[in-house]
């Protein structure tokens, strides 16, 4: 595609990947971005998502490919950023994870997990170590773990930021209200036959469930409180054998309060239960969510494959990038930098593969089919 830059590429879903995937190919080709919604991405689950990346504390459950994976990841980050036209909050503070006295025994079987796939990337910390590093919290944490590299940024500033930049460039063309099909690798919008395209990408998330029967979604909730009595410094975790719970303090005293993982493919909004352990765990964290304005209480789809691993198909003149699942934004800049790499026939980084040997995946061409392009 080097030597041919003004190729043409759609783009299949505007949510995370499909945005970040437009920004970093816009330059090489002309790309149409066809989106079922209206520009604000507010249906997607990048929409949603706390945005934490957090290679390490993920490891526990989804252990090292993830977790290598994502540690390559976050040092893509700050140069993506910075190439955009306008700054996104970024952190890359370290994240906390606590224990109340009786829950001791899960904060060892953590401890031990992170102690196998990492063990200079965690440091122990007991009660006044926890203190020191977050001087608000509720003092009754026995058990914490402090862990230093990871990171998070602003989800929605970063869809917005993305969205202002792509709109900006002539070389992209946003189609909004495009319900976007694939039979057969033929692209349909709105129904209509779409031929024009060098390549189609799908990054529809879990909207490509009808062409992927091993894709399911994973469902979420999650709250949104504006807190002004609340100050913390990065995001924190609870150990809890009934409420495991993330705090992820965003700008201007927004915290992201989440979440659920219930293998249910509901989209109906979240149940009173969940809200109610959601909130009364964050209560038990900082006492000052007591007086939080309540933003949102919404659920969402993570989009995952059966191993809960991200992988990109390539078929003929389809890419499919998906199955991001809970990683969505700790992974994308290795699978946008794949995806990129593959079309620009430029070397894959050998580390990718490495660290997961199925995430690229290129099946046999199929029969026959007419290609354009
Ligand atoms: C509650 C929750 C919390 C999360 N927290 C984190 C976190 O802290 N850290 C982290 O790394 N990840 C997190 N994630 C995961 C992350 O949000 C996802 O992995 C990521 O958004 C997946 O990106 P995507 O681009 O594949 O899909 P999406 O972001 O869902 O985007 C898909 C887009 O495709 C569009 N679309 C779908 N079907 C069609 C169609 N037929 N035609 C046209 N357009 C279509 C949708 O409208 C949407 O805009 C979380 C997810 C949830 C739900």
């Amino acid at each position: 595609m080097s030597s041919q830059p003004k190729r043409k590429i759609a783009i299949l879903g505007a949510g995370l990947l499909g945005r970040l995937l437009a920004w970093q190919l816009h330059e090489h080709a002309h790309i149409d971005l066809y989106d079922q919604d209206l520009g604000n991405a507010d249906e997607s689950a990048a929409f949603l998502a706390a945005a934490m990346l957090a290679p390490m504390a993920e490891s526990a459950e989804s252990g090292r490919g993830i977790m290598h994976l994502g540690q390559l990841a976050l040092r893509l980050w700050p140069k993506l950023l910075a190439g955009l036209p306008e700054p996104v909050f970024f952190q890359q503070n370290g994240s906390l994870v606590l224990a109340f006295a009786a829950d001791r025994s899960h904060f060892d079987t953590l401890r031990g997990q992170l102690k196998g796939n990492a063990p200079e990337d965690y440091q122990t910390l007991d009660a006044a170590a926890i203190l020191k590093l977050e001087p608000e919290l509720n003092a009754r944490f026995a058990h914490g773990l402090f862990l230093p590299n990871e990171g998070q940024l602003d989800n929605r500033q970063l869809l917005r930021v993305l969205a202002g930049a792509l709109r900006s460039r002539s070389q992209v063309q946003w189609h909004t209200s495009a319900y976007a099909q694939l039979e057969d690798q033929q692209l349909l919008v709105n129904g209509e036959p779409v031929l024009e395209h060098d390549w189609v990408i799908d990054c529809r998330g879990i909207g490509a469930k009808e062409t992927q029967a091993d894709l399911r979604g994973v469902r979420g909730e999650v709250i949104r409180v504006r807190a002004p009595a609340v100050n913390l410094n990065r995001p924190v975790r609870l150990v809890h054998p009934r409420y495991p719970l993330y705090i992820a303090p965003k700008p201007e005293h927004t915290f992201v309060i989440g979440a659920t993982q219930i293998e249910s493919e509901d989209r109906r909004a979240p149940t009173v239960r969940s809200a109610l352990e959601l909130l009364s765990a964050c209560f038990s964290v900082h006492s000052g969510f007591a007086e939080a304005e309540i933003l949102e209480i919404r659920s969402g789809l993570r989009p995952a494959y059966r191993n809960n691993h991200p992988q990109m198909r390539v078929k003929g003149r389809v890419i499919s990038l998906n199955g991001l699942f809970r990683h969505g934004y700790l992974l994308s800049p290795v699978m946008v930098d794949l995806c990129r790499s593959f079309l620009l026939q430029q070397p894959i980084d050998g580390r990718y593969l490495a660290a997961m040997p199925s995430l690229l995946l290129v099946e046999p061409e199929p029969l026959a089919k007419e290609r354009v392009g």
